[in-house]
């Protein structure tokens, strides 16, 4: 049974409507007895349609709420479309995921990442660092490389980076019900603490409730970034069950 401080953050994606916030019943009553909830940090992250509203929702119930992404301008400005960090702020976020594969895919690079980081720290939230790398890259045994660029350009400059979680989320793993091996994911968080100088680090990437009892026994990994099982309360309340007995 561990008693360790983790991470579980829920990764709406492009889900949800406002109806879907009453499934959050489910999970703040389970938070509220459960046994281990002091070594327990649940942040969600929905549609930015939803973070008002979801935030009220979930006031009192030591659940955090944060957004999937911002602009990277601090400021307010006319950029049809976008919504900066501050604007989460404002809405009652607390965290926001910057660096995700299906936002990098669309051609956000490094540098851009790093802008948003700094916006979004400055404007008082907590980031959530997606970092990972392709199964082309993999292949080609690229991994470590890969995510060093990606850590190194994306905190670059960053002087408070206490306020950064790292989520190692393979490409090939993420929606494809594939994670990787325990040995090499055990390596990789490994490096990734290495060159964070001993950051968080969470794994995302098709956690289930069914995966979670082997991933629960990799001991360095600091929590969870789930997308699709997140949707679900009853499974995410059994990954998080499942992680503590
Ligand atoms: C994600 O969106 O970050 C993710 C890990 O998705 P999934 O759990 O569905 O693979």
């Amino acid at each position: 049974m561990t008693n360790k401080y983790m991470y579980f953050i829920a990764n709406w994606k492009m889900f949800g409507a406002v109806n879907s916030l009453k499934s959050l019943n489910k999970v703040v009553k389970f938070f509220r007895t459960f046994k281990k909830k002091k070594f327990v940090k649940i942040i969600y992250c929905p549609p930015n349609t939803l973070i008002n509203l979801m935030s009220k929702k979930l006031k009192n119930s030591k659940i955090s709420v944060g957004g999937q992404n911002c602009h990277e301008q601090e400021n307010f400005g006319a950029f049809t479309g976008s919504i900066n960090a501050k604007m989460l702020k404002n809405v009652g976020a607390n965290y926001v995921i910057i660096g995700h594969s299906e936002i990098r895919q669309k051609g956000e690079t490094n540098k851009l990442i790093n802008l948003k980081i700094q916006s979004a720290l400055n404007s008082g939230l907590k980031v959530i660092l997606c970092i990972g790398e392709t199964l082309y890259e993999k292949r080609k045994k690229k991994t470590k490389s890969i995510l060093k660029n990606q850590i190194q350009f994306g905190l670059k400059k960053i002087s408070n980076k206490k306020d950064v979680i790292i989520a190692y989320e393979p490409v090939w793993s993420i929606g494809t019900g594939i994670i990787p091996k325990s040995n090499e994911l055990f390596e990789t968080i490994n490096f990734i603490k290495r060159i964070t100088k001993n950051k968080k680090v969470l794994y995302g990437g098709s956690v289930n409730s069914k995966n979670i009892y082997q991933l629960k026994q990799i001991d360095n990994i600091d929590g969870y970034l789930i997308g699709g099982a997140s949707k679900d309360p009853k499974k995410f309340i059994d990954i998080i069950k499942k992680t503590y007995n």
